[in-house]
């Protein structure tokens, strides 16, 4: 088998020229299916659809039969690129200067896939293409940055219905924060949405002895809920609650209106689970409250929990690989927002390690190309060592 060229860079521009916007594949899984079948996968492509959400399309694909399977994980939809003429380059261009490749998606999260996808060409390379025990698999998304319920999700579901069984997932997000190989994510806080309802009477700002002024309780039901919520753990730092919106929607001057509401997000630590954060907020809630302030919480779902991959023989290996390549070592951090990563761990010990995140989201997204090259390093490395 004559397995493709494995170069980082012309995988990352050929991606990064398909306008793959969520929910759009345009083009970017079906050029990963050539590359990835030519080396000798078995790709699976499938869509997934529900009621009321666009249908997006998936690829999962694996090379040998046998277990440990290492799986890399990662996304080709791209946010807009916002005003296309602020860009200096246009975002679907794939436009490289001064060793600079630019475009949506450059970070979050097409090099990371190029990166991966060029490991694992050049491994197959040099091993007769095949691993020389157990399987590699790449399992990719259109659907992450939006409201990723037709992705990984699904898509892990469908791998584990066919008995494919994952061992350990790298996912290629752009993890660090500054330089390459200063930051692997290994892990995740929980977030959890609420609203707090203040119940209270409607009446004339004339006579309040004849209202009930609910925002009066929300006041102090929200200083309540503001106050720390833990000190964090080994692995995170402390929770938080904040407020991202007061509602009261009164327009009229001498009305004091008859329900106030506050909205909040919790970002939480490996200290609580969605239940025990629920009971706690609702207990300082009923004791701020002291039975005088009529109030309710509503909670809609959230699928976001918190979650650490703990140090172990995985982690110290991709460590070793990082600092091998990078001369750094990275530190685990739980921080920052959610990712795919949330699913996937219900599957297997998964950590993040990708592109530096700067520009992620941002006009003239970019990654210097001696990134690409050296992630590549990091991943092959990875793969070597996992197989050795
Ligand atoms: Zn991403």
């Amino acid at each position: 088998m004559v397995v493709p060229s494995a170069d980082p860079v012309a995988i990352a521009r050929d991606l990064l020229r398909c306008r793959s916007v969520t929910p759009e594949e345009g083009g970017a899984l079906a050029y990963l299916h050539d590359v990835l079948a030519k080396a000798g996968f078995a790709v699976h492509r499938m869509t997934f659809a529900e009621p009321g959400t666009a249908p997006i399309e998936n690829l999962y694909a694996r090379v040998g039969d046998q277990r440990p399977n290492l799986v890399f994980a990662g996304h080709t939809d791209v946010v807009p690129p916002g005003d296309e003429k602020a860009w200096r380059h246009p975002p679907f261009s794939g436009a490289v200067e001064d060793s600079m490749l630019y475009g949506r998606g450059a970070v979050d999260m097409k090099g990371g896939i190029a990166c991966f996808v060029a490991a694992a060409l050049d491994y197959l390379g040099a091993n007769g293409g095949r691993p020389q025990r157990g399987s590699i698999s790449l399992l990719i998304t259109g659907d992450e940055e939006s409201v990723a319920v037709n992705g990984t999700v699904k898509l892990l579901h469908w791998a584990a219905e066919r008995g494919e069984t994952l061992d350990h997932c790298i996912l290629g997000e752009p993890s660090n924060i500054e330089v390459l190989g200063d930051t692997i994510k290994a892990g995740r806080r929980g977030s959890l949405n609420g609203m707090l309802i203040v119940h209270g009477r409607q009446g004339h700002v004339a006579y309040p002895d004849r209202a009930d002024n609910p925002i009066r309780g929300l006041v102090a039901l929200m200083a309540a809920l503001q106050a720390p919520l833990d000190r964090g753990s080994e692995h995170f730092d402390p929770s938080n609650l904040e407020f991202t919106s007061v509602d009261v929607g009164n327009p009229t001057v001498n009305l004091i209106p008859g329900e106030a509401r506050a909205r909040f997000n919790i970002r939480y630590n490996d200290r609580h689970s969605q239940m025990s954060l629920k009971a706690l907020i609702e207990r300082r809630a009923q004791t701020a409250g002291a039975g005088r302030i009529r109030y309710s919480f509503e909670w809609p779902p959230s699928n976001a929990d918190v979650f650490v991959t703990r140090p172990g023989p995985f982690t110290d290996l991709a460590i070793a690989a990082i600092a091998e390549v990078t001369g750094r070592r990275p530190k685990l951090s739980t921080s920052g927002g959610t990712s795919d990563a949330r699913f996937i761990k219900d599957y297997c010990p998964v950590l993040e390690f990708g592109l530096v995140g700067q520009t992620m989201h941002a006009v003239d997204e970019r990654v210097p190309t001696a990134d690409l090259v050296a992630l590549t390093a990091v991943y092959r490395r990875i793969i070597g060592k996992y197989f050795e």
